[in-house]
């Protein structure tokens, strides 16, 4: 069995990477040949912590596990970053613990790979500036992994403290491009592809904030309750997400579906796009949204590169189990 620690992870893995292993996944998923088994989410009674799984399997990729971890609201206080997780992976055909997997880093790599295929899958092509709104942790995973996939020249975006933009700020300028904080209204009138990665229980983007034409990929709304846009914004779109399942109970097209506003088969699996067997976008004014829920199978597949790369460059620890 192998042991890939958190520490090693950034040498391992980046965005590219990422961007492939959540590629295939998403395929698999749409082809019926991966699916995620339900999710334990638990407040456990101590530490105010919330403590859960998510797992599946993934046929084409062989890749059969689970994450485990949650969110303790003290860690902060003791030095360690809130968010907690360790993903295991088992062998397909023995069941036997393949690896064991830091899944810190991993989590942001594999939600900002979903954002970027959404947008390699969707965007119009003639994309240039992007909109992000939030700017906490995984922002600026977003902000590097979505760049890439279009010539963008400009970053613009919002959040509701604004002097915590600035470490954004640095982040596009590595980059190259241009960054502005601007107002939400400055935001939809100005940007092709949207971003929204916050924890807000309560619209943000407004439907008349977007012009046509946009792609907004939802990446925050993770959670019953959760919402980052306006629920006409998600009826005035065309559906896209990584499963329908969780989109309509958790996701963000919760409260559209509540409304009934928008009906569950009139979201497309975003794999259906990455297998071509749904056109995705078919007229520069429409607007595309993907709600990125985030599904166990996203981490089992950045998790099976890690451990990949590690044995390539043998960094793996290996242990007898
Ligand atoms: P964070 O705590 O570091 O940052 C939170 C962000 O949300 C900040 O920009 C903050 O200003 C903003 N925010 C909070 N409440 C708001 C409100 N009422 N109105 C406007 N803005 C508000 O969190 P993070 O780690 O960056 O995660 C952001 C969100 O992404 C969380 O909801 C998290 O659960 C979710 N998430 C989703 C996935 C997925 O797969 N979809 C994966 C990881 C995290």
């Amino acid at each position: 069995m192998y042991i890939v620690p958190e520490k090693d992870i950034a040498a391992l893995v980046g965005a590219e990477d990422s961007f492939e292993a959540v590629r295939q996944v998403f395929g698999a998923m749409a082809a019926g040949s991966a699916y995620n088994f339900p999710v334990i989410r638990e407040a456990i009674g101590h530490a105010d912590a919330l403590y859960g799984f998510k797992s599946g399997f993934d046929r084409q990729g062989l890749n059969l596990g689970l994450k485990s971890g949650g969110y303790w609201p003290g860690n902060t206080a003791k030095g360690l970053t809130n968010h907690q997780s360790t993903v295991f992976l088992f062998d397909a055909e023995t069941g036997k613990c393949r690896a064991i997997v830091g899944g810190n880093l991993l989590t942001a790599l594999r939600t900002a790979a979903a954002a970027a295929v959404s947008v390699a899958c969707l965007a119009r092509v003639n994309a240039r500036v992007l909109g992000i709104v939030g700017a906490g942790h995984q922002a600026a995973f977003q902000l590097r992994a979505v760049a890439a996939q279009r010539r963008f020249e400009r970053v613009v975006a919002w959040n509701r403290s604004p002097e915590k933009l600035a470490s954004l700020g640095a982040v596009a300028r590595e980059l190259g491009l241009d960054f502005e904080a601007v107002s939400l209204q400055e935001l939809g009138a100005q940007a092709d592809v949207i971003i929204t990665i916050t924890s807000s229980y309560a619209a943000i983007l407004a439907d008349a904030h977007v012009k046509p034409g946009t792609h907004i990929a939802c990446m925050g709304t993770d959670t019953k309750g959760k919402q980052e846009v306006e629920a006409a914004l998600v009826a005035r779109a065309s559906l896209f997400t990584d499963e329908v399942a969780q989109s309509v109970s958790i996701g963000e097209c919760q409260h559209a579906i509540a409304a009934g506003l928008v009906a569950p088969d009139a979201i497309a699996m975003l794999g259906a796009v990455i297998n071509r067997t749904h056109p995705g976008r078919q007229s520069d004014d429409e607007i595309t949204l993907f709600d990125g829920t985030g599904v166990g199978l996203q981490d089992l597949a950045v998790a099976a590169t890690a451990v990949q790369r590690a044995i390539e460059q043998g960094r793996a620890i290996e242990v007898a189990f």
